[in-house]
């Protein structure tokens, strides 16, 4: 039986975002990812964290469905999705699969800082044009061969927290750019055709400057390009984030993702960018929630239909989860209205305040779920063992770990730029 059309979302159900009026486009994207998620994705999830492989088969769903262009503009024949529409729709796909969300978040942020956060960062007109010449050939790989892009800015320093330039550098040769270095934790490792890479340019000066970071992309199959390192982590084991080495990679002027300096003036212009991992970690605390509710009721299919809902411990612990997701919901709702070039100090705020709540809250939520629903719950054939495992991971990711977001928070209350004690 279908469930009946809510009036104000105009879906017969009810998004891992909550309710609110959404765009005819934002409607169609929304009913697709849910349908994706719910009639293939959860199916699959065991197996990709059983074997720590990566969802190739979701990504050809991903791919036959337009998703993998979702964020390219119209004009260059993607869906034109702007970012707040990409981060309802990736906590819908991450409420059926974290991994699959998780690593298309990585393959759509080579898209959206090339295109709706490009087109917000100044640019002189011959910075602009250049962009505009190279974004051409990165969206088309993309909408032509349906091409998957990883991101991978983790170098085990202090870059990936922002706090020291990138260690992988790229030298300035005739017609491109030769690449050294290594990275680790390369989600979609294996899986990806293009790397987009952070690096530092190597100016010759053995100064390397944090606004001298390149954004490039390595062809998967470019000579002293490798893979490398096991896999075997505790939760998101579909994202396959392992070690990558560059030695002396070359690869043509085209491959720059952004004209020099820009990525450094966007990660300065548009702090939502490292928002985009939070999504994620919303639909897999709304996956653990959902559980709770049906498994309570006596509800799960393949289940014997035992109900647990009468005991008023279950029902308090059941509403303190609506509570904390509730809160998540809106903070998330308002942070990606909100988002934009050069926010305000408040804004930035409930932006920190945002990822914080998401990325911890997922864990609570999944903590309390299996403290709630009991020993039965947490065998490994149902999926609430697996959403504690991943609910653990977001916390952890750079640049905006728990810890980090609240040094931040803390120090940008108390300090404004430039201020400093005796
Ligand atoms: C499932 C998953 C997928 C990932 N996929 C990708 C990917 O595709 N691409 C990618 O680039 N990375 C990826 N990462 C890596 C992630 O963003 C982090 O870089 C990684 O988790 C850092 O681990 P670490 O042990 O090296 O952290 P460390 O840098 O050793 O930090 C440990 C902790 O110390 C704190 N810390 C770090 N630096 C500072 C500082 N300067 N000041 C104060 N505190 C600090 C942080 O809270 C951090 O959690 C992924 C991580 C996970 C869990």
């Amino acid at each position: 039986m279908n469930n009946p059309v809510n009036p104000t979302t105009g879906l017969d159900f009810t998004p891992a975002v909550g309710d609110m009026p959404f765009t005819p486009l934002q409607r169609e994207l929304l009913a697709k990812a849910h349908a994706l998620g719910r009639d293939k994705f959860a199916a699959r999830a065991q197996q990709w964290d059983t074997e720590a492989s990566f969802p190739f088969a979701n990504y050809d769903d991903l791919r036959e469905a337009g998703f993998l262009k979702l964020c390219v503009p119209t004009s260059h024949g993607g869906l034109g999705a702007d970012y707040t529409t990409y981060m309802m729709v990736a906590a819908e796909i991450g409420r059926f699969c974290g991994a699959t969300a998780l690593t298309w978040n990585m393959h759509i942020c080579s898209t959206m800082w090339t295109g709706v956060l490009a087109d917000g960062i100044p640019m002189t007109d011959a910075e602009r044009s250049e962009h505009a010449a190279r974004r051409e050939l990165h969206f088309g790989r993309i909408v032509n061969d349906g091409a998957l892009y990883a991101q991978p800015f983790s170098e085990g320093t202090a870059a990936a927290a922002g706090r020291a330039p990138f260690g992988t550098t790229a030298k300035k040769v005739d017609g491109g750019w030769l690449i050294n270095g290594k990275k680790i934790w390369a989600s979609l490792s294996g899986a990806a055709d293009y790397y987009g890479v952070l690096c530092t340019e190597d100016k010759g000066d053995h100064h390397p400057d944090a606004r001298d970071t390149l954004y490039i992309s390595v062809p998967a199959t470019s000579a002293g390009f490798s893979i490398s390192g096991d896999w075997d982590p505790l939760g998101m084991r579909g994202t396959v984030s392992r070690n990558l080495a560059f030695k002396d990679v070359f690869v043509s002027d085209a491959e720059q993702l952004m004209p020099r300096g820009i990525y450094f003036k966007g990660a300065q212009t548009w702090p939502a960018m490292f928002f985009t991992l939070s999504p994620t970690y919303l639909g897999v605390a709304n996956a653990a929630y959902d559980f709770t509710v049906m498994y309570l009721r006596g509800e799960v299919p393949g289940e014997p239909p035992i109900k647990r809902r009468q005991f008023p411990t279950k029902q308090i612990a059941v509403a303190q989860m609506r509570i904390q997701l509730e809160n998540m919901k809106s903070l998330f709702a308002r942070a990606i209205a909100e988002a934009k070039p050069n926010p305000s100090k408040d804004e930035k705020m409930r932006l920190y305040a945002a990822h914080y709540s998401v990325m911890e809250g997922a864990n609570d939520i999944a903590r309390l779920a299996i403290r709630t629903c009991g020993g039965q719950s947490m065998l490994k054939h149902l999926p609430l063992e697996r959403l504690y495992r991943d609910s653990r991971c977001g916390a952890l990711m750079l640049p905006w770990t728990a810890e980090l977001i609240l040094d931040r928070m803390g120090r940008e209350t108390l300090y404004e730029p430039g201020e400093k004690d005796e």
